[in-house]
Parts: structure tokens; C-alpha cells; sequence
């Protein structure tokens, strides 16, 4: 029974926004241990325990909630290590109020027990009190190629390794990690807590071999070649999208992607660093998804006096964590709803200098259930602005279907049956190259799928040999 039956979440620390929207720091602190028991104790320990169905890898919440109460910190981690593979990443960037927080008890009169910052607390007190290690099994001498270091690709190789399997991971960039690296701010996701997660798969014996992109450098056929039994497909949707209207190619318009990896990658905010990144006064970022926040965010960082996100349909249809728009809003970033852009305009140099949108009206819902947005004729009007960053999706990049036979897919995404199988033998894949762009801890749930069904395949194998 719940000891603490306070309405609210206990509240998070975290930076003034007019202090944090001029620096990189993580926004939220996190709770101290006292912050951790009051939480812990607005939990009802229900029998039934909706949240853990709620959680796309089933985390048991109420146990490890019980273990901060017990005190029992080492195995309040272990058991969210049970199903999650990376606890500090999900416990800050999940969206846990559509996840296990949806359907919390607590949450149906008052606010959901703060299941994330719980996780974060754990994990973060594992970080600084224990070594994160993965328990191995005896080399079981087979060998899988992971492709992608993103959270499908470790978490794939995370539990392979665990079964005793020899494991490399390919990664395209210079750093494992994917879009926890080059994508999600440090001020959401400090890129330290990425790389301790990831040193623990290494120390484990996860090999990780960087710069290497497949279907470039190597191809699926040569791993095999090479001896690997079983390839998984972990390389992301890391493709953006554009709108093809007219100006989309003047200096100044970046993609989101490019924009945030030379940020977060490549320490663009950093003296030290001689990354080149435009730093405006006047951003438009069209789109209303976490990667929208997570620029927008960035340009204010960057100097940027004015920000707007621009977006075609209401705040009820964004999809971005609700989290992360309040953020943005205490941050000052400036909200064009119903707004869709129709054309970019630039100077005589070929700059952008404004960006002409339509105000838009809300329909009938569509096939994904929200409003559609239908245009307002003659209601065009311009914004002047010195930058436009896209940021209205990714797709996943064609690359390794161009360069290897056999394998299925749809508009660009890979085709997988229930056991994460692709149409080719020993070829798996998982996460946003299946789902395109989607969630940490989905594709995480892929690539935990995916080991089991590559260890089943090769298991009579191991059978064989006995
Ligand atoms: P990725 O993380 O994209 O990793 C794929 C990896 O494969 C990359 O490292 C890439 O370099 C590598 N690769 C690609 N091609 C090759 C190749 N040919 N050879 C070798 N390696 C290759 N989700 C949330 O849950 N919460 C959030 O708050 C959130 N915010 C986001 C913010 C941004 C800016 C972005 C872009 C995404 C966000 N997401 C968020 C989505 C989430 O990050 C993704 O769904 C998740 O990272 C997908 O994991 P993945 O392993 O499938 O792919
Ligand atoms: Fe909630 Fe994500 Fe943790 Fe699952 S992994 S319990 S959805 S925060
Ligand atoms: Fe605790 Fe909420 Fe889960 Fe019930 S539903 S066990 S109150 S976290």
C-alpha cells in the first residue's frame, strides 16, 4: 500500500530555463535519495500491475519500486536489467506517459507514479556505485555480425554476447551509439551515460568496429564469407525527409539530422572543436516530433533569438513527448501551429531569408487518428527567419538493400516475420530499419527479439555438436 498519497510526482529538479537554454548541460538533475522514497512510496504495488504491460519490454516495475524501498539497490538494477538493456538511456528519453505511465493506477485521478525517474535514479546510482556488467556464458564458438550500434544493434549484441556468443558490432560512424549519440541532445541524454552503458557491453565482449559501413567498406555476403553464421540488421532510419517545395536546397536549410550530428557528434557549441555550424538569430523548424524539440532546442542553445517550430496540425497532434514540448516552451521557443510551409525564400546570394507558410484548419481524423489538417485558402504569409532545419522525418537508408540480394522490403523499411527473420537465411533485422522511425525502447524490444530468434537458429547447431 502506497505510504505517499500526494496527487503530484515529486518534483524534478532541473535547470532555470532562461540558464539552461544557453548551455548543453542535461536539463534535469535528477532525485536525490529522499526524492527516490517519496516516489517510491506513491506506488500501490497493484497484484495486477497494469504499468508492466505498459512498458513495451515489460520492465516489473513494483519489484524494483520495492527494492528502492528495501534499500536494495543492486537488485532494484538487475531487475530492470532483467528486460532493458540500456536503464539510464530509457529511464530519461522513453516516453513513459504513452508507455507504463499511461496506465498507471495512480495516474487514472491524479499524476502516474514517475516510473522514469525512478529507472534514472537506479541506473544512475548502478553508474556511480557498481560496474555494469553483463553475465556471460561459456564461449559457445559461433560467431554473429550485428549491424549498427544504435539500441536495436547493442541490445541485440548485449544479449548474444550473454549466451556466449562471439559478437561484432559494425558500426558506420566513429562512435557507437546511434541516435543516443548523434541525435538526442546532451541536455537530454548526457553522452557519457550513452558510452559507460556501452563500455559495459565491451567489457563484457561485445567487439565494436567503427567506421566501418556496410555495403561500403564490407558487404552482408563477405561476413558471411568471413565466417559470421548469422547477420542482424540494426542500421536505423537515418535518411531524412524533405518536403520538395520550392527552395529547399538554399544555404541555411539543413536537415535535422545534419544539424544535430554536428552538434552532439561533433561538438559544434565547442570552442575546442572546429566543427562549422551556422549559428542564426531567426530559425523556423518545421515539424512537431522530439526531433523538432531537440533542434529548436539546440538553435536557442546556439544563440538563436528567436524559434519557432513550425507545425501543420494542433498541439493535441504533436507528437513529441509532452515532456519535451513544456520544455521547449519554458525555454522560449515560439509555437506556429496550423501552419504548413509552401516555399522557402532567399536572397540574390542564395540565402534563406523567409519561409511562407499557409494557416491550416483541422478536418476529419485520418488513418492514424488524428485531425487532418486542411488549408486555408489565400491565407499565405511569410516569417523572416536566417535558417530552416526539416525536421518532418527519416526514413531508413537504402544502402544495404541496394548492395545485398534477397532481402524483402517495404516503401524502403525491411520486411521481417514474427522471429524477426528478413527473407534472406541467417539475415535478422530489427528497430527503425523495420518500424521506421520509431522508439529507444522498441527497437531495443527488437533487438532483444531478434538474439532469441538468431540463438534458437543456431541452437541445434550447438545441439549437433554435443
Ligand atoms: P539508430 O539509433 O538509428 O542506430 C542505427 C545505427 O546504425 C547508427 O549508429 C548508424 O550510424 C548505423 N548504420 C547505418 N547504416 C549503417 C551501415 N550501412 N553500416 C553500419 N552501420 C550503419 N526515441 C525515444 O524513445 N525517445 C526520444 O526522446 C527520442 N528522441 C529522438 C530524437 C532524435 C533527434 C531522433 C533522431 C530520434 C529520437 N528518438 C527518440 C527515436 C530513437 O532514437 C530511435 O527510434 C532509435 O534510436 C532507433 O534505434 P535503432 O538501433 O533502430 O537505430
Ligand atoms: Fe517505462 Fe521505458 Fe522503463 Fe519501460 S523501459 S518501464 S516504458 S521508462
Ligand atoms: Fe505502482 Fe502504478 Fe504500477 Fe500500480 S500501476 S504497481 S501504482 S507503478
Amino acid at each position: 500500500m502506497a505510504t505517499n498519497m500526494k496527487p503530484e510526482k515529486t518534483p524534478m529538479p532541473e535547470q532555470d530555463p532562461m540558464v539552461r537554454n544557453r548551455n548543453f548541460e542535461e536539463v534535469a538533475y535528477g532525485y536525490t535519495h529522499e526524492m527516490a522514497i517519496e516516489e517510491a512510496q506513491r506506488c500501490l504495488q497493484c497484484k495486477h500491475a497494469p504499468c508492466i504491460d505498459g512498458c513495451p519490454v515489460q520492465v516489473k516495475i513494483p519489484n524494483f519500486i520495492k527494492c528502492i524501498l528495501d534499500g536494495d539497490m543492486d537488485l532494484a538494477y538487475d531487475t530492470i536489467r532483467e528486460t532493458s538493456s540500456l536503464p539510464a538511456v530509457c529511464g530519461r528519453v522513453c516516453p513513459q506517459e504513452r508507455q507504463c505511465e499511461e496506465v498507471c493506477v495512480r495516474g487514472i485521478k491524479h499524476e502516474a507514479v514517475g516510473i522514469g525517474r525512478l529507472e534514472r535514479y537506479v541506473a544512475d546510482w548502478k553508474m556511480q556505485n557498481g560496474s555494469i556488467e553483463i553475465k556471460k556464458a561459456a564461449p559457445n564458438g559461433h560467431k554473429v555480425a550485428v549491424l549498427g550500434a544504435g539500441p536495436a544493434g547493442l541490445t541485440c549484441a548485449g544479449d548474444l554476447c550473454a549466451k556466449g556468443y562471439d559478437v561484432t558490432i559494425f558500426e558506420a560512424l566513429h562512435t557507437a551509439g546511434g541516435v543516443l549519440m548523434y541525435g538526442i541532445p546532451d541536455f537530454r541524454l548526457p553522452k557519457d551515460i550513452v558510452q559507460k552503458e556501452i563500455d559495459g557491453l565491451r567489457r563484457s565482449g561485445v567487439k565494436i568496429e567503427t567506421n566501418m559501413v556496410i555495403g561500403q567498406v564490407l558487404s552482408v555476403d563477405e561476413l558471411f564469407d568471413m565466417g559470421f553464421e548469422a547477420v542482424f540488421i540494426g542500421t536505423g532510419a537515418g535518411l531524412p525527409r524533405f518536403m520538395n517545395i520550392p527552395g529547399e536546397g538554399l544555404n541555411g536549410v539543413y536537415s535535422a539530422n545534419e544539424f544535430l550530428t554536428r552538434i552532439n557528434l561533433m561538438k559544434a557549441y565547442s570552442n575546442e572543436y572546429d566543427t562549422p555550424i551556422n549559428c542564426p538569430k531567426r530559425v523556423a523548424v518545421i515539424g512537431g516530433g522530439n526531433v523538432s524539440m531537440d533542434a529548436a532546442r539546440s538553435a536557442k542553445r546556439l544563440g538563436a533569438d528567436e524559434v519557432y517550430v513550425v507545425y501543420r496540425r494542433g498541439e493535441a497532434e504533436m507528437p513529441a513527448r509532452l515532456e519535451e514540448i513544456h520544455h521547449a516552451k519554458a525555454e522560449g521557443i515560439v509555437f506556429k501551429l496550423l501552419h504548413n510551409p509552401v516555399a522557402l525564400h532567399g536572397d540574390e546570394d542564395g540565402n534563406v531569408v523567409a519561409i511562407e507558410c499557409v494557416k491550416m484548419e483541422l478536418g476529419e481524423p485520418d488513418a492514424s487518428g488524428r485531425r487532418s489538417p486542411v488549408a486555408v485558402e489565400g491565407s499565405n504569409f511569410k516569417i523572416e527567419v536566417d535558417s530552416v532545419i526539416m525536421a518532418i522525418g527519416n526514413s531508413p537508408n537504402p544502402l544495404i538493400l541496394q548492395t545485398t540480394e534477397g532481402i524483402e522490403d517495404r516503401r524502403g523499411c525491411i520486411v521481417v516475420d514474427e522471429n524477426m527473420r528478413t527473407t534472406r537465411k541467417g539475415v535478422y533485422a530489427g528497430g527503425d530499419t523495420v518500424t521506421g522511425a520509431a522508439t529507444v525502447i522498441l527497437a531495443m524490444g527488437a533487438g532483444r527479439d531478434a538474439a532469441a530468434a538468431i540463438d534458437s537458429y543456431l541452437q541445434p547447431k550447438l545441439e549437433n555438436e554435443d
